[in-house]
């Protein structure tokens, strides 16, 4: 079966909402409604369009959904990991569906109907187990900055990760950089 639908854009949703919470500094970049509906409507790009208004309630449930799937990257291992992406599933209902949408007939596990967070939680759960099913837990990963905590699967094709993004592999660079200068000096 062919679930390719869920290993691109859905994992970027899932990292991507995990670090709307900076785990160091804790800044919040969901702090209203209206960044919810923001923060989907910013990622369905090609994916299924849901509607949502999001409120109060759902930003709650959605701030509990991300600190779920925080816990995926933080888990001692893959079966660790591999109860609490069961455990989301199984709070959206993600039940598979056959979608006749687009280019032809496919799967879809999310609801189209029922709230932001079980949308989230379904696509964003699928996206993670497709991930850990082709790639392995080893390639889910958090930052290796010391001001940096972001998660990140890494793609690369020798696992080579060690930063959430080019940004902290530049700052780290340069800080290891200046600190081999002042041995030298
Ligand atoms: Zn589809
Ligand atoms: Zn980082």
């Amino acid at each position: 079966m062919d679930f390719s639908h869920y290993s691109d854009q859905p994992v970027q949703i899932a990292v991507d909402l995990v670090n709307t919470l900076d785990a160091i500094s804790s800044e919040e970049k969901l702090t209203s409604p209206e960044d919810v509906s923001d923060f989907i409507h910013g990622h369905d790009g090609d994916w299924c369009k849901p509607g949502w208004k999001a409120d109060e309630s759902d930003l709650e449930e959605v701030k509990l959904l991300r600190s779920r799937l925080r816990q995926v990257f933080d888990s001692a291992d893959e079966k660790e990991a591999a109860e609490v992406i069961n455990s989301i599933l199984s709070d959206a209902v993600a039940v598979p569906r056959l979608s006749l949408h687009g280019e032809g007939p496919h799967l879809h596990f999310e609801t189209e109907e029922d709230s932001p967070a079980k949308w989230l939680g379904a696509v964003t759960a699928m996206g993670l187990t497709v991930a850990l099913i082709e790639g392995g837990y080893e390639r889910f990963g958090r930052c290796n900055s010391s001001t940096c905590a972001d998660v990140f699967v890494d793609t690369s094709r020798n696992r080579s990760r060690r930063h959430c993004s080019d940004t902290c592999t530049t700052r780290e660079n340069v800080a290891a950089h200046r600190a081999r200068q002042r041995k030298e000096v």
